[in-house]
Order: C-alpha cells, then sequence, then structure tokens
C-alpha cells in the first residue's frame, strides 16, 4: 500500500465485543506502545475520525448505532479497522442468536445461520450508496497490540503487507464436511439444533434420552409412528413443557434429516 496518510484520527466503536480486544486497543493508545508517536490519534466523535476501529462481532443491538457512527464520519477516507476475530468475521459468536443477519435471506425466522463480525454491515452501507474506504482487518482473539500496530501501520504506509490477499469462494474451495459414519453426523445436527433452546449441559442429557428412543424404534416395522408414540409417552411422564417441546422439536428435525438422507440430499446438516 502506498503511503497516503501521514496521520489518522481513529475512533473506537464496540459493536458487541467481549472487551479483550477493546483491552488491547486501549493499550496500543496508551503510554507504553504509544501509537501517537505514528500519528495515531484518538478522538471522540466519529465526525473528526478518519478510521473507526470497530471491535466485536457486530450484534443487532449494535447494528443501528454502528450504521449511524460510519455515517457520522466524513465521507472520505472513511477507513475501517476491523479488530479481532470477532469484528472480522463474528468469531467465536458466529452464527449466534445476537448477531445480525443481511435481510438477503428473505425469512424471518432465527434459523438462518448468520454470519457475523462490520462485514455484513458494510455491505448494507455500500448498497444504500454509503463510501465506505480501505478496510483492515486484524484477526486474533484478541490481536496483541503488535499486531494492531502493524495493522495500522500498513494502513498508513509505513510498513508494506506481507501477505497477498486471498478471497474464499464456493468455486476455490468447496466447502465439505468432515467424512463420519452418518449416525454421529445426525446427532450433532440434532445437537446443533437443541442449541437454540437449552444451554449445554441439559442439552446433552435430553439428546442422550432422545437417541435412546430412536435405537429402540430402529427396527421397527413402522419408526416414525413408534417414535411419535415413544416421544408422547416421554412428554407425558416428565411432565415439562420445555422438555416436551424440545423432544417434539428433535423429532421434526431427525426425521427432516433422514428423509433428506434418504433422497440423497447434500446439504441437511446444521454443522
Ligand atoms: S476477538 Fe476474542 S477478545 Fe476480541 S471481542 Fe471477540 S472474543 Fe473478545
Amino acid at each position: 500500500m502506498k503511503p497516503k496518510l501521514r496521520s489518522i484520527w481513529v475512533f473506537h466503536l464496540n459493536t458487541g465485543s467481549c472487551n479483550g480486544c477493546d483491552i488491547e486497543i486501549i493499550d496500543v493508545l496508551t503510554p507504553f506502545y504509544d501509537v501517537e508517536r505514528f500519528g495515531i490519534k484518538l478522538v471522540g466523535s466519529p465526525r473528526h475520525a478518519h478510521a473507526l476501529l470497530v471491535s466485536g462481532p457486530l450484534t443487532r443491538q449494535a447494528y443501528y448505532s454502528a450504521k449511524e457512527t460510519i455515517k457520522a464520519m466524513p465521507p472520505q477516507p472513511r477507513v475501517i479497522v476491523a479488530i479481532g476475530t470477532c469484528a472480522c468475521s463474528g468469531g467465536i459468536f458466529y452464527n449466534g442468536y445476537p448477531i445480525y443477519r443481511r435481510p438477503e435471506s428473505g425469512r424471518e425466522s432465527c434459523e438462518y445461520p448468520r454470519k457475523g463480525g462490520i462485514n455484513e454491515l458494510l455491505e448494507d452501507l455500500k448498497e444504500e450508496g454509503e463510501p465506505i474506504g480501505p478496510v483492515i482487518y486484524i484477526p486474533g482473539c484478541p490481536p496483541r497490540p503488535e499486531e494492531i500496530i502493524y495493522g495500522i501501520a500498513q494502513l498508513i504506509g509505513l510498513v508494506e503487507k506481507r501477505l497477498s490477499y486471498q478471497e474464499y469462494s464456493d468455486d476455490t474451495m468447496k466447502f465439505r464436511l468432515p467424512e463420519g459414519p452418518i449416525e454421529e453426523r445426525i446427532r450433532l445436527t440434532l445437537r446443533e439444533r437443541l442449541r437454540h433452546l437449552v444451554g449445554y449441559l441439559d442439552r446433552e442429557r435430553i439428546l442422550e434420552d432422545f437417541m435412546k428412543l430412536v435405537e429402540q424404534v430402529e427396527k421397527s416395522e413402522n419408526p416414525r409412528e413408534e417414535l411419535a408414540r415413544l416421544v408422547k409417552d416421554y412428554a407425558a411422564k416428565c411432565g415439562d413443557v420445555r422438555l416436551a417441546f424440545c423432544m417434539a422439536l428433535l423429532e421434526n428435525e431427525y426425521w427432516r434429516v433422514r428423509d433428506a438422507l434418504d433422497a440423497g440430499k447434500e446439504f441437511v446438516y446444521w454443522i
């Protein structure tokens, strides 16, 4: 990158970060690393900022304020620096419930896989005709202060990029699920489905109970009816509507996956 900026004023925006990245950002701004010596200065308003330092996976709550923040910046150069894996791609929150999703799927359901990261918002802004300048991604959970400084030094032309840019696409690399026994893949799919309803500990227990019912019906003449009956009995015995709901959901999901596999469909998994 050719030198373009002698100094930049930055504004820091947290779009749902766990605070890990923010601590590192503060670290580079305060006297130990002191990035002001490179002309990088923290400002208190996006109206004065050349660059936005974003941390966090872009939650739905932060979406609108983040959008207004970027719109409030001067249209040039409007640099975006995504700091941390969460801001780059959603990180550990990828596909999580609170993450903003683009409405392009046309689905209102919570089931649409969310991506995460500031890129989702930048796509929306570009579609609205808002100018967006260079975007720098600094991955890491959190990135070390040296990595943040290195990323920003690239931006202002102090150092050259050492790696070449690569973009993932379906043409360059087909996504393949790891090979494994089909039953295990079904179990993992059900577990992911259940993740949307219950916590980790309960999830394992409920799934185990459900898989025991599946085992019982596998050799029966009419497994569909038999499983429905067992699920109903289970719900009646446990007397807990939440558990009954989970079991009914697992039953539906099990047959969805099983039917899709029988029909030879490729993508039926949640994982
Ligand atoms: S990248 Fe890691 S440290 Fe930064 S916000 Fe995400 S989880 Fe926290």
